[in-house]
């Protein structure tokens, strides 16, 4: 590994202020496609994540009292400032998260049309009257912010998810204090600064960089009233469990195993493109991730042919070289974790007919190439996990209705998508499938800011989803007047 001279320590952003951790212990921050130290982490402590939390605390009783058009305002202004600035946003997504530039400028995108929602604001805060609910009797319905909101996020989305949370929470007169990924927290500090250039008032978005003992602080401070969270399935049930278990509201994000049915009458140029995209851009590390593709009938060998084809044409390596796919995975361990599964899948009985440890061009950084698994089934451990990675399963069904009984055996339920042409196939995909975001003749059916990001089963923990109506209500209650005149 290579040690640059200007390796900095990332600082916390509390009050408006920078400032360095106390904590001395700090964990290095690898570029995953050159194993270069980019940044190093400060552990932050129990105390620190305290003190942000009084901090964001006492903005609250002004910033709630901010005229929502006043805070729109600035949110305009972010949104701007975020456009002005998109490429650069762009290179330190892919700088610490490995993924392709391309993947990192759409990544932005995602996270700009999240302000772009949260500007609405005025409207979105409206309440609902009704004149009359008794002769010379009204009802009211006023919403308003709900205070301090913690917000916890993973790797694999450095600016998308963060957007999914601080964004609207603040529009919505809330305070935040986010602890960004230990793994890829450095976008989160220069989203900070230019909300901060944006007008943003000091202590409504604080930063405190860490690992678990910051997440527990929020999870266990009184004054954070709720708790949003992305991340593993194991962890997103510990926090929707202790979170609530402490009193707060709480929208807990996890796992997924998205399967896509592939019908026999699909058109097989989109279905493929379509499906190496999903399968193994972002290295496979996106919540929406196409991991399982279940081959209806006659069609499976020729889809099966076509895309091992198509994987064989993908360029690997830094992503930052704008001809790259498919770049590296997080970490180390993470290399290793996926190599195992590829092993556990062979001894599992399934045929590997493309193996990513093969594809070795790249020495330093964590790189796995896009594999393969044919005649996968439900009993394998690699139809059942979420690996993570560049490693795409497929499963041969005869029939519609057991390919959609295989999807709907998954303990995730995230995504699913269909390929056909047939009206009523996909009508009975839409009614049956047990999914919350359902993608047809597409591979990331990822909804846009104005509507939820709908996960079930084990892929979500809460009642109110991110985004859209439901982020609204998440970051808002609502007083009821009842007047006599
Ligand atoms: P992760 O669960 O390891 O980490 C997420 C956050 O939780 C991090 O900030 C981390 O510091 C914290 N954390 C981890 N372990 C903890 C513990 N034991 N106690 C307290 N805090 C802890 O997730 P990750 O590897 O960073 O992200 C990848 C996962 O996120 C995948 O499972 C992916 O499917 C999921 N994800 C889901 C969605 C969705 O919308 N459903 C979106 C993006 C990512």
């Amino acid at each position: 590994m290579v040690v640059t001279n200007e390796v900095k320590t990332l600082k916390n952003f509390i009050g408006g202020q920078w400032t360095l951790s106390e904590s001395k212990n700090v964990s290095d921050i690898p570029n995953p496609a050159t194993g270069e130290i980019i940044a190093k982490l400060p552990i932050s402590t129990r105390e620190e994540v305290n003190h942000a939390v009084t901090v964001a605390h006492k903005a609250f009783q002004s910033w709630k009292k901010v005229p929502v058009p006043q805070r729109a305002r600035i949110l305009f202004r972010y949104q701007q400032l975020l456009v002005e600035n998109w490429s650069e946003l762009a290179r330190l997504v892919t700088l610490e998260n490995g993924k392709s530039y391309k993947e990192a400028y759409g990544e932005v995108q995602r996270g700009i049309e999240c302000v772009e929602f949260a500007a609405g604001a005025p409207t979105l805060m409206m309440g609902d009257q009704l004149p009359d609910i008794a002769t010379g009797i009204e009802s009211g319905m006023y919403r308003y912010p709900i205070g301090v909101v913690g917000g916890i996020t993973p790797f694999n989305f450095p600016m998308m998810v963060p957007c999914w949370m601080y964004p609207l929470a603040i529009a919505c007169g809330n305070t935040f204090v986010l602890k960004p990924s230990e793994r890829t927290p450095v976008l989160a500090n220069r989203l900070a600064e230019l909300f901060k250039e944006a007008g943003l008032p000091d202590g409504v978005l604080n930063i405190v960089h860490g690992g678990h003992d910051v997440v527990n602080g929020i999870l266990e401070n009184k004054d954070v009233k709720a708790v949003s969270f992305v991340g593993s399935q194991p962890v997103a049930e510990y926090i929707y469990k202790t979170a609530a278990a402490n009193g707060k509201r709480v929208q807990a994000l996890a796992g997924a195993k998205n399967h896509s049915i592939v019908m026999p009458d699909a058109d097989l140029n989109n279905t493929v493109t379509n499906i190496i995209g999903a399968a193994f851009g972002s290295a496979g590390e996106r919540c929406m991730a196409a991991s399982v593709v279940i081959a209806v009938g006659e069609i499976a060998d020729e889809l099966i042919n076509r895309l091992k084809q198509k994987a064989d044409e993908i360029k690997i390596g830094n992503g930052m070289d704008h001809d790259v796919f498919l770049g590296p995975v997080i970490r180390q361990e993470h290399k290793e974790r996926t190599i195992q599964y590829i092993e556990i899948g062979e001894n599992e009985g399934a045929l590997l007919i493309r193996d990513g440890r093969e594809d070795r061009e790249q020495e330093d950084g964590y790189f796995v190439g896009p594999t393969i698994f044919d005649h996968v089934t439900t009993d394998m451990k690699i139809w059942k996990d979420e690996i993570f990675a560049p490693v795409l399963s497929i499963v041969r069904a005869e029939t519609l209705e057991e390919a959609i009984m295989i999807t709907n055996q998954s303990e995730f339920a995230n995504g699913a998508c269909l390929y056909t042409d047939s009206a009523s196939v996909i009508r009975t995909f839409r009614e049956e499938i047990d999914a919350g975001m359902l993608g047809i003749n597409l591979g990331v059916p990822a909804p846009m800011a104005f509507f939820p990001f709908s996960g079930y089963k084990n892929s979500f923990y809460g009642d109110l989803h991110a985004n859209g109506r439901d982020g609204v209500e998440f970051y808002t209650r609502k007083k009821m007047v009842t007047a006599r005149y």
